[in-house]
C-alpha cells in the first residue's frame, strides 16, 4: 500500500486523509495538538462549552461529500440545524438589522433601514448567486498554478465574469446605500481575512451563501463535524497520531520521502501532505535549498489574512437577547481596516462579533457560552497589561449595549493573535494565511501541488480555493482527487510500457 503521511489533522488535513485512505493509501495524520479539527477547537471550562474556530457554518453540501464519497451517510453523525433568522446586527444610530434567508422578511426591514437596498434586493440576490455559480463552476475544484491557467479556453470569461478588477466594497454600493447595510455587506470581506475596501467582488458570493442558502449550526456543537472525520477516517483504517509535532520533511533527490518528528522518530512516506499554515510550515519544515521556488524572503513578503482577538466568556444566566450570531459595528467601519492592515493595531473602536450557540442549542452549555471575536492584526500584541486594558475596553462596550458581562461572567478564557500562533504555528496568528487584497494572492493562492517537490502537496485555508471550514474541506477532496489521478495515470503508464515490452 502507498504510504502518505499528512500534517496536521485540519479539517482539510482530514478530509484529505479520509478521500486517499478510501482509495486504498496507508494514510497516517501527525497532529500536533491534543485534539483532531485544528482551528475548529472544542473548549470547555467547567460547565461551560464553546467552539473555538468555525461558528458560521454554510455549503453544507461540501461536509456532506466528505461521507457519501466513501459510502458514509453524515445524517448518521451529524443534525445540522438552519438557522433562519441568523445575524443580528446592531448599529450605532440604534437601529438594527436582521440577516435572513427569508428575502421578504430582509426586504421589510431594508424598505425601513435602506429603501434604495430593498427595491435592489432581488438583483442582489439574483448577481450574488450569478457569481457564486461562476466561480463554483470554473475555480473551487481544481488548482491553479499561474495566470496561463486562467487563460485557458473557458476559463478566461468565467475569470472576468466574477468581477475580479472592482473592490467588495464599490460592488455592494451597485445594490445598497445605508451605510450601515454596507457594513453588513462588507463584512463579509473579513470571513476571508481581509478588507471590503481592497479584496476583490467576486468574494461577496459569500453574500449567496449566507442569504440564499443558509447559516447552519451542528447539535452539540460545530466541533462535532471534525469528531465525525476523524471517526470515519479511523473507522477507515487511517492512523491518526495527536500530541506529535513534525520537524522536518526529508526530501531526497527533489522529492518527498517521509518525515522526521520533534522526538526523532522518522517516518516514511511517498507523499507528504501539509495541512498546517503554508507559509510556517513551508520555513519550517523544508530547508531553504529544498524550496528554491519560496525563499525565506519571499515568504515573508506575504502579507497576512486578518488575525483575532477573541474571549470565551460564560455568563451564568442565559441570555435571551443574545442572537446566535449577533455582531455590534463600530461608528467607522473603514477606520477599523486601517487600523488593522495600515497601522497594524488593535481597532480603537472595532466591530464585535458575538456567536452565541447556547440561543439555539441550549443543553450545550451552562447559561450564556459568548464567543466574542473582534478583527486583529497579525502581530504580537505588546504585554498582558494591554491585552487587559482591551479586553475590559470590550466590555464596557458591550455593556453599553445592554449586555450584562461584568456582573455576569463565571468563565473567562482568551486568545490573542500570539496565541492563535502558538496554538496552531498560523503565520503571525493569521486566521486565513495570505490576504486577498493582490489579484495575486486572491486568486492564485499557494498552489496545492508543490513546485520544487515531487510527492509533496499542502492542503487547507491557506492554499487554493481558500479559507473557512467548506473551502478547506474542498481543497482536501481536491487534492485527494489530484494524487489519487497522478496514482491511476502512473499504474496505467507503467502497465502501458510493460505490454509494450511484451509485445
Ligand atoms: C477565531 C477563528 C474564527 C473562525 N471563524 C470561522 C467561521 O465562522 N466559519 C468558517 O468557515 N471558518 C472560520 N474560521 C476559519 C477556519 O477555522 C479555518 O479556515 C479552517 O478550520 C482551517 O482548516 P485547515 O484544514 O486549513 O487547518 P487548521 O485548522 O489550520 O489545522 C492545521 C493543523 O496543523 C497542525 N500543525 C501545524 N504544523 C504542524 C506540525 N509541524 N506538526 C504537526 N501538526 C502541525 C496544527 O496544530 C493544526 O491543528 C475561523 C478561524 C478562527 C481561528
Amino acid at each position: 500500500m502507498k504510504k502518505v503521511i499528512i500534517i496536521g489533522a485540519g479539517l482539510g488535513g482530514l478530509a484529505c486523509g479520509i478521500q486517499l485512505q478510501h482509495a486504498g493509501f496507508d494514510v497516517t495524520i501527525i497532529e500536533k495538538n491534543g485534539h483532531a479539527g485544528g482551528k475548529m477547537m472544542p473548549v470547555k471550562i467547567g460547565d461551560y462549552s464553546f467552539d473555538f474556530g468555525p461558528n458560521t457554518i454554510t455549503m453544507p453540501g461540501v461536509f456532506k461529500r466528505v461521507f457519501s464519497n466513501v459510502g458514509e451517510s453524515m445524517e448518521d453523525y451529524l443534525e445540522l440545524i438552519r438557522l433562519d433568522h441568523h445575524t443580528k446586527n446592531v448599529f450605532r444610530s440604534g437601529d438594527s438589522f436582521i440577516q435572513s434567508i427569508d428575502p421578504h422578511f430582509v426586504i421589510s426591514q431594508l424598505a425601513m433601514l435602506d429603501p434604495y437596498g430593498a427595491k435592489n434586493y432581488w438583483g442582489y440576490l439574483k448577481e450574488v448567486n450569478r457569481l457564486y455559480g461562476q466561480a463554483e463552476s470554473g475555480f473551487f475544484h481544481r488548482s491553479f498554478h499561474s495566470w496561463l491557467d486562467y487563460l485557458s479556453p473557458g476559463l478566461t470569461k468565467a475569470f472576468f465574469s466574477v468581477r475580479p478588477l472592482e473592490t467588495m466594497a464599490h460592488f455592494h454600493k451597485r445594490f445598497f446605500s445605508s451605510p450601515d447595510i454596507l457594513q453588513v455587506f462588507n463584512r463579509y470581506a473579513t470571513y476571508i481575512g481581509s478588507s471590503p475596501y481592497k479584496s476583490p467582488a467576486t468574494f461577496s458570493l459569500i453574500g449567496h451563501l449566507e442569504m440564499n442558502e443558509g447559516v447552519f449550526t451542528v447539535k452539540g456543537g460545530n466541533t462535532k463535524i471534525a469528531d465525525a472525520f476523524s471517526q470515519v477516517f479511523k473507522k477507515l483504517g487511517g492512523t491518526l497520531h495527536l500530541n506529535e509535532e513534525v520537524s522536518q520533511i526529508v526530501i531526497e533527490k527533489q522529492r518527498a520521502s517521509g518525515v522526521q518528528l520533534k522526538n526523532g522518530t522518522k517516518i516514511k512516506g511517498e507523499t507528504v501532505i501539509i495541512n498546517g499554515d503554508f507559509i510556517t510550515a513551508t520555513k519550517q519544515l523544508i530547508k531553504e535549498k529544498d524550496r528554491p521556488s519560496f525563499s525565506t524572503k519571499k515568504l515573508d513578503a506575504y502579507e497576512p489574512s486578518i488575525s483575532a482577538f477573541v474571549i470565551l466568556a460564560g455568563l451564568k444566566t442565559f441570555q435571551k437577547d443574545i442572537h446566535h450570531h449577533h455582531v455590534f459595528f463600530p461608528e467607522d467601519y473603514r477606520k477599523e481596516f486601517q487600523d488593522i492592515f495600515t497601522h497594524q493595531k488593535l481597532p480603537d473602536d472595532p466591530t464585535i462579533y458575538i456567536s452565541h450557540s447556547a440561543y439555539t442549542d441550549r443543553g450545550i452549555s451552562k447559561g450564556s457560552n459568548l464567543f466574542i471575536l473582534v478583527n486583529a492584526p497579525a502581530v504580537q500584541m505588546q504585554s498582558e497589561e494591554a491585552v487587559t486594558h482591551y479586553k475590559e475596553a470590550i466590555y464596557s462596550r458591550l455593556e453599553e449595549q445592554g449586555i450584562p458581562i461584568r456582573s455576569e461572567i463565571e468563565a473567562e478564557k482568551i486568545y490573542t493573535p500570539d496565541s492563535i500562533a502558538h496554538l496552531f504555528h498560523a503565520y503571525k496568528g493569521a486566521l486565513y494565511g495570505v490576504s486577498s487584497h493582490k489579484k495575486k494572492d486572491a486568486f492564485l493562492r499557494p498552489r496545492n501541488a508543490s513546485k520544487d517537490t515531487a510527492g509533496l502537496f499542502y492542503v487547507g485555508g491557506t492554499t487554493h480555493p481558500g479559507g473557512g471550514s467548506p473551502m478547506v474541506t474542498l481543497s482536501g477532496l481536491n487534492v485527494a482527487k489530484e494524487i489519487i489521478d497522478q496514482h491511476k495515470k502512473k499504474d496505467s503508464d507503467r502497465t502501458k510500457s510493460k505490454k509494450s515490452t511484451n509485445s
